[in-house]
């Protein structure tokens, strides 16, 4: 059962003392089966609550989605368009054939060629990705 601080179920109940929880709707204290209260008395706040789990839940994949895409973008700032789906390193000049917005090759070219490169960008990748998880939690 879901019942942590974040979870949506505390807009239906306050905490008392002695791990009782009193339900805000109509009063009922008790110790557990929370949800089970919600839906069975409140049915209604029960639906709320569940698309506000759903909905954060949602939220939170999409976040997760643009984190990964912001990882995978460094290798743009190092492609230059050289033609119908060619791009060109700018550290070496070297023309990769690249389908728009998949820059998996170039990545391995830089991992190959400019591994200093690589490895400095996928460092401040995942210090920028840690740092923005460790926001999220507090
Ligand atoms: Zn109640
Ligand atoms: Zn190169």
């Amino acid at each position: 059962m879901e019942t942590g601080k974040r979870s949506p179920v505390w807009n239906y109940f306050e905490e008392l003392r002695y791990k009782s929880v009193r339900c805000k709707l109509c009063g009922t204290v008790m110790k557990k089966n929370m949800i089970r209260h919600l839906r069975i008395k409140h049915p209604s706040s029960f639906d709320e609550m569940e698309a506000t789990r759903k909905a954060t839940t949602f939220a939170g994949v999409i976040k997760e989605q643009n984190k990964q895409s912001e990882r995978r973008c460094w290798t743009k700032k190092y492609c230059r368009r050289a033609g119908d789906m060619m791009f060109a390193c700018v550290i070496c000049g070297v023309v990769l054939r690249m389908p728009d917005g998949l820059f998996s090759n170039m990545k391995r070219h830089i991992k190959s060629k400019h591994p200093d490169v690589y490895k400095s960008e996928s460092e401040i990748a995942k210090k920028t990705l840690l740092e923005s998880l460790t926001k999220e939690c507090y």
